[in-house]
């Protein structure tokens, strides 16, 4: 594809893209054609009314009674639920009817406790990135999920995962883009969230563990250096030239 294509492309993405079903196949394809960047395919999955967003039917184990149900504004909620046996904690949209009820969607996305444990982590780096204004950056929460700054001051949290044949790692559905003010708050739920989930007190952040402290430990750990390819290093520019591709707001 022609450089001239692919702008006008880009120019149009958000249009163009919705109007075609299935959405999120299309946003893969034109990812894999560099036409979209990554945090372009993040913006379309995440506005409202897509033929993704309306395919979306209620999450079952979103009925569960939450330990907790933080909001974060704008319908947004930090909760703390049992299923499967498995207690996770989940930032995700709600939709709240004129009666007052408050329904999930599937925009959001689920943090394991060892995620949870990160996320003060996570946001102090980001902070710090802020404050030196940069205005690209991210941070590896685990496991391929990534905290990326939007040029904008918010913050998209979301699962990535790796495409073997593209040879890097490429975000999924699974996540939500949190406003500045969204993404203040969860810096505070940090601080309670033990309150609500005292297994929290228990554990410690996977860098913190004492295999973690030799490089060798690190690399191994399918958390902290979730594909495997033992070059960590050589992994993270991958991520980050993606962020870094030009015209998400063309
Ligand atoms: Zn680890």
């Amino acid at each position: 594809m022609e450089a001239a294509h692919r702008d006008i492309l880009r120019k149009n993405y958000s249009g163009l893209v919705q109007a075609i079903q299935p959405v999120q196949e299309v946003v893969d394809k034109l990812l894999q054609f560099k036409v979209l960047t990554c945090l372009m395919k993040a913006e379309i999955i995440e506005k409202p009314q897509t033929s993704f967003d309306r395919e979306l039917e209620t999450d079952k184990t979103e009925l569960q009674d939450p330990r907790c149900h933080i909001d974060l504004g704008n319908d947004v909620f930090v909760t703390a639920k049992m299923w499967n046996d498995e207690l996770n904690i989940h930032v995700r949209k709600y939709d709240v009817y004129p009666s007052g009820r408050s329904y999930p969607t599937k925009r959001g996305i689920v943090l394991s406790l060892k995620h949870w444990l990160e996320l003060s982590g996570v946001h102090f780096k980001l902070q710090e990135a802020i404050d030196q204004g940069r205005t690209h950056d991210y941070a590896h929460v685990g496991a391929n999920m990534y905290a990326t700054l939007d040029p904008n001051g918010g913050v998209d949290l979301r699962q990535w995962e790796k495409y073997e044949h593209l040879g890097r790692v490429v975000p999924t559905a699974k996540g939500i883009l949190l406003s500045k003010q969204q993404w203040q708050k969860p810096r505070d739920c940090c601080d309670v969230m033990t309150d609500f989930v005292p297994e929290l007190k228990e554990m410690v952040p996977c860098m913190g563990q004492e295999d973690h402290q030799n490089q060798i430990g690190y690399l191994m750990c399918s958390f902290c250096n979730p594909n495997s390819d033992h070059k960590a290093v050589n992994n993270v520019p991958r991520v980050q030239s993606d962020f870094f591709q030009k015209g998400r707001h063309a």
